[in-house]
C-alpha cells in the first residue's frame, strides 16, 4: 500500500510540475474569476512548453529533478496534463447554460 500511494504522489507532483510550464508557456490559463486551469487550445504555446522543458532539463534545474534528467517522459507527462484539462472552467460552463 506505501509504496503505491507513494508513486501516486510523484505522479501528482510531476503532473503539477507539468501543469506549471503549461501555465509559464500560456499553454493551460487560470481562470481568473474561478481559479480554474483551462486549455487554451493553443499548439504553438503547448510547443513553447515542451521548449522550455528541455531548457529546464538541459539546465537541470531543480523543478524538474523529479524527472532525473527524462526529457522524453516530461514532455509526455506534459502532453497528457494538456490534454486532460477541461476546455472550459466552471463559470464558463454556468455561463453556457
Ligand atoms: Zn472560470
Amino acid at each position: 500500500m506505501g509504496h503505491i500511494k507513494r508513486s501516486l504522489d510523484l505522479k501528482e507532483a510531476k503532473e503539477g510540475i507539468a501543469l506549471s510550464i503549461l501555465v509559464k508557456a500560456g499553454a493551460v490559463v487560470c481562470c481568473e474569476y474561478c481559479d480554474e486551469y483551462v486549455n487554451n487550445q493553443d499548439d504553438e504555446a503547448l510547443k513553447i512548453a515542451y521548449a522550455i522543458a528541455n531548457k529546464m532539463v538541459s539546465e537541470k534545474n531543480s523543478d524538474v529533478e523529479l524527472f532525473e534528467g527524462n526529457r522524453k517522459e516530461l514532455t509526455d507527462c506534459i502532453k497528457s496534463v494538456y490534454a486532460d484539462v477541461a476546455w472550459e472552467c466552471h463559470c464558463e460552463i454556468e455561463m453556457n447554460k
